[in-house]
């Protein structure tokens, strides 16, 4: 009896042992490949320098699309399609803040208008600013303090959390709901402290949303004009006066791009993706450049190294994650429609960083086994599992039980450039970039070896 326990257990070893090995060669072709082959570099400068920042509903955006199905093409895509995505339209048009200093000159603020906000028309809309430092600080406002006020939300981006999106997600709510709070209490418009990890003047755009149809401005300062703001605060009144033109110029068809290679034993499919569309400003290069191109490398890594997949992998090149999702939300739709099995999806949207792990929103039983192959993982300092989030477009894929994954790269300097005119392609480096593909590769090589 224990001699068959041993020999089966030696088996096992050997089976487990021969699959590990197996699958760390090729772990290390991929990385060979990529790093010395991989085109996401030369592709990325491409599309940041040639196209440049590309708002869905903008002009941009249709270049993009373009380039995109160009691109899945030329990586050996044996299928490429655009899937149509109603799409809303954003506009900034001009915009600008001042402040009206003690010696009584109206002085320029660096400002941007958040996403999806209402301008002012065209025309001056000035007030007396009033600052709080947090949402409790607001609640206790009366609407007699509030009316016809300029509410400056003065909430820091917390430095303490060591991974930065943590700060990020803490300080979200204040550029989503500011426009709406104020409004409800009388103000005319807010003003928001950026959500940004930086100590400088560079103001960040980023969604907002109304929850009534009293729709009134909401625009980003940086954080050292917001710290100047509050010192001037300190000591006197201040009158500040916005003029914009921004606003919603109603909605169009456009459209995610979408490659595949066809599975060699069934049509089961795993998703690979980032999102096409950036905000207005900056070249969208770690946002979401970088997860773009990332993802058609795995499909070019695929094809050039020959690997037989048993599943089909699909690159997404989502439309519109930024101000709508609707292109997450379109591909969802069609996936319940068509009723596609999905085996497992995985985006890159944090920025094209030194790669550092995956995060997985998955059950229980999923993550384990993911977790199980770190030693694979570990030559190539992808370390972190723990994480349980994914990529906002995969959302409506995690709905419907998909396990759903998103790559986690160092995020040190993420939330210094993110949405901003600083998000361009001299902010990426060519090794972090590739070594993110890398990793992306591989884990959709052991999904589909093993799933
Ligand atoms: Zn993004």
């Amino acid at each position: 009896m224990k001699k068959i326990v041993a020999t089966s257990l030696f088996l096992l070893n050997v089976a487990v042992f021969g699959q590990t090995k197996q699958d760390s060669i090729q772990f290390a072709k991929i990385s060979t490949e990529i790093l010395n082959k991989g085109k996401s570099y030369t592709e990325l400068r491409d599309l940041t320098k040639n196209i440049g920042h590309r708002l869905s509903g903008s002009e941009a955006y249709e270049k993009a699309v373009k380039w995109a199905e160009q691109k899945l093409r030329d990586a050996g895509a044996d299928k490429v399609w655009l899937q149509e995505v109603l799409i809303p339209i954003w506009v900034r048009g001009k915009e600008s803040l001042q402040i009206k200093t003690p010696n009584g000159k109206w002085t320029n603020l660096k400002m941007l208008s958040l996403g999806n906000s209402e301008g002012t028309g065209g025309k001056d809309v000035s007030g007396e600013i009033i600052m709080v430092k947090s949402m409790e600080e607001y609640e206790k406002l009366s609407p007699e303090q509030v009316k016809d006020k300029i509410v400056f939300f003065n909430y820091p981006f917390s430095q303490s959390f060591i991974e930065t999106f943590r700060g990020y997600g803490d300080a979200a709510k204040y550029r989503t709901t500011a426009a709406s709070l104020t409004a409800k209490k009388g103000g005319k418009f807010a003003i928001i402290r950026s959500l940004s990890s930086a100590f400088d003047d560079v103001p960040h755009t980023g969604a907002m949303r109304y929850d009534s149809d009293h729709k009134i401005p909401a625009v980003a300062i940086g954080s050292t004009t917001a710290d100047e703001l509050e010192t001037l605060l300190q000591s006197r009144k201040i009158m500040a006066k916005l003029n914009s033109s921004c606003g919603m110029k109603g909605e169009k068809l456009s459209h995610s791009v979408i490659g595949e290679i066809t599975g060699k034993k069934d049509k089961s499919v795993i998703v690979v993706g980032g999102h096409l569309d950036s905000w207005d400003v900056g070249e969208g290069a770690h946002d979401d450049g970088a997860g773009i191109v990332q993802s058609i490398e795995v499909l070019r890594t695929f094809k050039n190294l020959g690997i037989q997949n048993n599943h089909t992998i699909r690159v997404v090149c989502f439309a519109n994650e930024e101000n709508g999702v609707k292109g997450g939300l379109q591909y969802g739709k069609m996936v319940k429609e068509n009723n596609e099995k999905h085996l497992f999806a995985i985006e890159s949207d944090a920025g094209g960083f030194t790669p550092r792990g995956i995060s997985l929103e998955m059950d229980e039983e999923k993550r384990k086994q993911i977790q199980s192959w770190a030693g694979l993982f570990l030559p190539y300092s992808i370390y972190d599992f723990h994480n349980t989030y994914s990529g906002t477009d995969l959302y409506p894929l995690h709905d419907m039980g998909v396990p759903t994954a998103e790559l986690v790269p160092d995020s040190q300097r993420y939330f210094d450039i993110h949405h901003t005119e600083e998000d361009t392609f001299d902010k990426v480096n060519r090794r972090e970039l590739l070594l993110g593909a890398v990793a992306m590769t591989q884990i959709i090589y052991m999904i589909d070896k093993h799933w």
